[in-house]
């Protein structure tokens, strides 16, 4: 074998594709929801992936009133519309188009989260990633970045790469830091016929959600390649880089990535855990006014 046909070994392929659920949340929000279902329970160490969009006030207007969350983070990242956010500890912001709020619930808080569209459309994400059971009762923090705080790195083809969490190749630093599961989350546009590739740790999981336009993840072996029809989700193998073809005029996508925490997970509506009883507790303390 070659090195090159070694080197290409290592590209990462697609194991499944998900097209994603839909669903609905809190006091009614309309979602699309890509991992956390029956289709993807959980992808270490992501526990939930929910997309918003929609130009229907009707679909999100009532939002996600006053709710606790326990024993992992929320990452909000908006493209199109605004989040606005409230909790019990007197913490309250706005998630910008092309801001993210990392929230670190640890022990617990009760917020709110209330969509807004901006004219006349809302589209954003929310993931869940969990925490290793040694911070799970952490203090509770927030990382809030607005859009002009996200890195971007531009590349010579007219692909930008916008980076929240993680390294480049070439060394742009999102400005998210000190989370354990090392993550990687980054927002890519690439014009047709481009190509973009980027190393990633091969210890890592990752996906890649087609935010727009029809992609085609090159797994390097002749063969195979797989296309990632425009809204889907792709489950990605091990390996060390991933090799992304735009194949429509615009096109735009997620790539995210973290390292599992290989423990097992308790899950319970807001509350993640390593335990059954663990989430007893959580609802204890929570109807005890302990949040
Ligand atoms: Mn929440």
């Amino acid at each position: 074998m070659t090195t090159q046909a070694a080197q290409a070994d290592r590209n990462r392929r697609v194991t499944r594709l998900v097209e994603g659920t839909p669903t609905s949340d809190g006091a009614g929000v309309r979602l699309t929801r890509y991992i956390g279902d029956a289709q993807l329970d959980r992808l270490d160490p992501f526990l939930l992936l929910d997309k918003m969009h929609s130009d229907q006030a009707g679909d999100y207007i009532a939002g996600f009133p006053e709710h606790p969350h326990r024993g992992f983070e929320t990452v909000s990242y908006m493209l199109a519309g605004r989040m606005r956010h409230a909790d019990s500890k007197g913490h309250e912001g706005v998630v910008e188009p092309g801001g993210v709020q990392w929230m670190t619930a640890g022990r617990g808080i009760l917020h709110s989260e209330m969509p807004e569209q901006q004219d006349g459309l809302l589209w954003g994400y929310q993931l869940w990633i969990n925490l290793p059971a040694s911070e799970k009762m952490t203090e509770p923090r927030y990382q809030e970045y607005s859009p002009e705080e996200v890195a971007v790195e531009q590349r010579n083809d007219g692909i930008e790469v916008r980076v929240i969490a993680g390294r480049t190749q070439s060394g742009a630093v999102g400005p998210v830091n000190a989370v354990s599961t090392e993550p990687v989350y980054m927002d890519v546009s690439m014009p047709a016929g481009t190509v973009f590739e980027e190393a990633l740790a091969d210890t890592h999981n990752a996906f890649v959600h087609s935010v727009e336009g029809r992609l085609v993840i090159d797994g390097g072996s002749p063969g195979v390649v797989t296309e990632i029809p425009s809204g889907g989700l792709a489950v990605l193998s091990p390996g060390e880089r991933v090799v992304i073809h735009g194949q429509a005029a615009a096109n735009r996508f997620l790539l995210i990535a973290g390292r599992p925490l290989n423990e097992p997970v308790a899950r319970m509506g807001p509350f993640v855990m390593n335990s059954r009883a663990q989430i007893f507790q959580a609802y204890r303390d929570f109807e005890s006014g302990r949040f």
